[in-house]
């Protein structure tokens, strides 16, 4: 299709959680599956803001007139997050890493932040307003098919987790309130719907490569905004993956298309993303002018010696490439770049210099999964006790074919000085003494046999090589 010929614009905005404490409290920023300790009932209704004008998202949202539920924790939500209690000052690893993006992604910063409140009228908010600050504007990101404007990078809070709704009211969990989000907000730059894509893994690329990023599933959120000549700019929520982008853009055209066909409006609206591409009416787009100043924080000043000394990370394809010099294979120096433990596997590395790159890597990557094989139950070892081991190998008191097993015990619970025992190396004298022993108790086995009885015996204390040169030699 010519996209160019049908007026094709369209942008994204992508909402990233950050790997840090809340972003006005000090609260873990977990995400809770076990029952709240309380629930906190509430009811919201619509209000004429500063203009005398109640907005339109407000009124659509007005009329369910619902009950609102706040699920909490003891533990990991406090008063803030039920608006019961003023913000904190800001999260500053937090703030630092919104300004990373911001210099990342050659954006003007302002000299002073100011944080806004920016009205929510679902209920998804227990203040009726999401806390947000402009970070930087003006940036830009080159890809394959040109430059795309960053029109806006925020630092903002999560909105509560929807966790059910009936006729009467909507359930919402606390934990995510408060969560830091980046906000990135392209120009509607994007000229064919595989640009989107691109653009849209380039930034995830980037987010990644700060190390600051919270991974998984429901920690990326990516918005899309498409209009093409005649018709009106349309905004899908929900987008899950990045290669459903084209898909949504390409659909969304056709579906303009059709209505500007029968001579009909497209209505400005807010549709939610199918996974076959196509979407669904949410709600209409809500007013702009939806914003005011958060009086209960102080204006924060950013100097410019703090941007400048802001250290740009190694890109993911460039920590890949330095991997594969070490020794990784592609595949493996792939997973490993974008690995979200990359940082204790550079370490290991830094620690053990005797121990090859690729031993590190494969045995990061693949020992939680063949330990829950082996013992059927999720492990996955601390950083501390893949410190320990691999410093036993470095060392040499330990051989890598005992790595499994070693992890196998701890898996157990098993004091890790009491498991290591049962894998002390062999001495040389005493791999001998075992494998003449070997062979005494087996005097008529074959050469073959015997080596795979002392390999079955001996195999996580020796060298496999030197278990067969004994059983040759002697
Ligand atoms: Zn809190």
């Amino acid at each position: 299709m010519g996209y160019a010929k049908i007026g094709l614009k369209a942008g994204l905005e992508i909402h990233q959680q950050l790997d840090t404490n809340k972003l006005f409290c000090a609260c873990p920023s977990v995400i809770r599956k076990d029952k709240p300790d309380l629930v906190v009932t509430r009811e919201l209704r619509p209000l004429a803001g500063e203009t005398g004008e109640i907005d339109p998202a407000a009124i659509f949202e007005g009329k369910k007139r619902k009950f609102y539920k706040y699920e909490a924790y003891n533990d990991t939500t406090c008063l803030v997050e039920l608006d019961e209690e003023p913000p904190h000052k800001i999260n500053q690893e937090a703030l630092e890493a919104a300004l990373l993006v911001a210099k990342m992604l050659h954006c003007d910063i302002p000299e002073t932040i100011q944080i806004m409140r920016k009205t929510v009228v679902d209920g998804s908010n227990t203040s009726g307003f999401q806390r947000t600050c402009l970070i930087g504007t003006n940036g830009y990101l080159d890809t394959k098919y040109g430059k795309v404007g960053i029109q806006n990078i925020n630092l903002e809070e999560d909105a509560c987790r929807r966790t059910n709704e009936d006729k009467e009211s909507v359930t919402f969990r606390l934990d995510r309130l408060g969560i830091p989000l980046i906000e990135i907000g392209t120009a509607p730059d994007i000229k064919t719907p595989e640009q989107g894509r691109e653009l849209a893994e380039k930034i995830g690329m980037l987010l990644r490569s700060t190390g600051k990023v919270k991974r998984g599933l429901g920690t990326i959120r990516q918005d899309l905004n498409v209009s093409i000549k005649g018709g009106t700019r349309i905004e899908i929520k929900g987008v899950q993956a990045l290669k459903q982008i084209p898909a949504l853009i390409e659909k969304e055209v056709e579906r303009q298309q059709k209505i500007i066909a029968k001579k009909q409006k497209v209505k400005p609206e807010v549709r939610n993303a199918q996974e076959d591409g196509t979407t669904k009416f949410l709600r209409p787009l809500p007013g702009a002018a939806r914003m005011y100043p958060e009086t209960d924080i102080p204006l924060i000043p950013i100097s410019r010696l703090r941007i400048e000394t802001l250290k740009i990370p190694e890109s993911i394809a460039k920590k890949e490439e330095r991997f594969v010099k070490l020794g990784l294979s592609k595949d493996l120096a792939q997973t490993m770049s974008r690995w979200k433990n990359v940082k204790l596997f550079e370490k290991l590395v830094k620690e053990n210099p005797k121990v090859k790159p690729n031993v590190i890597a494969s045995t990061l990557l693949s020992i939680p999964k063949q330990v829950k094989k082996k013992v059927d139950h999720k492990f996955i070892p601390t950083d501390e006790q893949y410190a320990i081991v691999f410093s036993l190998l470095n060392k040499g008191k330990i051989v890598k074919e005992a790595l499994l097993d070693i992890f196998v015990e701890l898996s157990k619970q098993k004091d890790i000085e009491k498991v290591i025992i049962d894998f002390e190396k062999l001495s040389d004298k005493e791999l001998k003494e075992e494998i003449k022993n070997i062979k005494e108790k087996n005097k008529s086995a074959s050469e073959g046999k015997l080596i795979g009885i002392a390999m079955s015996k001996l195999r996580t204390r020796a060298d496999p090589k030197k278990i067969m040169q004994l059983i040759k030699k002697t």
